[in-house]
């Protein structure tokens, strides 16, 4: 295990800013919308932020509970969303963010509101953008919970990178770009390579720091009690097999982390997402109560309409691969074929072969296993 106490370096965090030029390129089209009018309305949510630094804001989302919104047309230093939890007894940070800069931002935040120690920072999953920051609360003597596949995930994903550099790292995704034979497939290609090079310098970037308090999922649901304030800890499946979510079923409101891009097309590229898996989680959320506030792993806070059209776009990519494998269309044709929709143009797509590729891939492995 990284001891991230001793491995923290504060140069890290001047160099980071630095090195994006690529990503930039692709994170600069996100931008986040305002707040829906269905929780704009909503006497829950607040409608000023207690702060907010462009790449990031935070406001109050219930009764002890805020949200952590990141905007990464404006920057990539928390870069997920995140949250915490405020009880009379304790407090429960979620995400390690992009970086330690952006953990630090949320506790900043926190600080202005509660002075309640910290029972436990949870990353939702173990993705560079909810972990990368991990290393902020080791230095804080934070204990650091997750899922108990994300310290080896982290480990074997992202070790790795930081021990090859860049040009190994980003060397087949170049090639790609180089060996395209058509416009779409270098633009898909172009894309991929401008996600793979912003998650590279985020990891290049940072000490990786693993959590310290692993939860085993067959212990889950779990209570934990926060003083006047309690919250359910829950697997689900989908995202990356490592998801977490946090449910405050007495206020209505769940920080869902990567099961829900609210307004996005999802990322599936994880080896271990499953598409019929999140489909199914997906349908659990969407039968919780109807005045429900999610708060998201990426864009705007919502309630059941944001639920409802992640299935949606869930359903329009498997109803065109669905077409096209039954017309024996090959998969990889099938995944360049893909035409987003009018009513989706607005929805972010982190790049093709992070989202729609890998969704249209794992949907006709789960159809040629029936
Ligand atoms: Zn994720």
């Amino acid at each position: 295990m990284v001891d991230p106490v001793h491995d923290f370096s504060r140069r890290r965090f001047i160099t980071y800013g630095s090195c994006f030029g690529t990503f930039y390129g692709v994170a600069k089209l996100i931008r986040l919308p305002d707040l829906a009018e269905a929780v704009a309305i909503d006497s829950r949510v607040s409608q000023a932020p207690i702060v907010d630094k462009g790449f990031g804001s935070v406001r109050k989302v219930g009764d002890g509970l805020y949200a952590t919104i990141s905007d990464p047309s404006k920057g990539f230093t928390t870069l997920s969303n995140g949250g915490f939890l405020v009880g009379k007894d304790a407090v429960l940070l979620i995400e390690g963010f992009a970086s330690a800069p952006g953990a630090s931002f949320q506790m900043e935040a926190l600080r202005m509101v509660s002075q309640a120690p910290v029972k436990a920072a949870l990353d939702t999953h173990y993705h560079y953008d909810h972990s990368c920051g991990n290393a902020f609360y080791g230095a804080q003597g934070i204990p650091l919970w997750a899922h108990a596949s994300v310290a080896g995930r982290i480990a074997e994903n992202y070790s790795p990178m930081q021990a090859n550099g860049q040009a190994a790292t980003l060397a087949p995704h170049e090639k790609r770009v180089a060996d395209a034979k058509s416009d779409i497939l270098r633009q898909h290609a172009q894309g991929d390579l401008a996600a793979y090079t912003g998650l590279f310098k985020t990891v290049e970037a940072s000490v990786l720091a693993l959590p310290n308090h692993s939860i085993d999922p067959a212990k889950l649901p779990m209570t934990i009690d926060l003083g006047g304030l309690s919250a359910i800890l829950e697997f689900h499946p989908g995202h990356s097999a490592t998801d977490i979510i946090v449910r405050v079923p007495q206020q209505n409101v769940v920080y869902t982390g990567d099961l829900l891009f609210s307004g996005w097309y999802p990322v599936s590229i994880d080896q271990k997402a499953t598409i019929s898996g999140w489909r199914d989680t997906l349908k659990k959320f969407a039968a919780y109560d109807k005045d429900t506030i999610f708060v998201p792993g990426h864009g705007q806070i919502c309630g059941q309409e944001g639920i409802a059209s992640i299935r949606e776009v869930f359903d329009d990519i498997a109803a065109q691969a669905e077409k096209m494998h039954q017309a024996g269309v090959p998969v990889q044709e099938a995944i360049d074929r893909y035409i987003v929709p009018d009513k989706f143009q607005n929805f972010p797509i982190y790049c093709w072969g992070f989202t729609i590729g890998p969704t249209i891939t794992k949907l006709y492995e789960e159809w040629q296993h029936k």
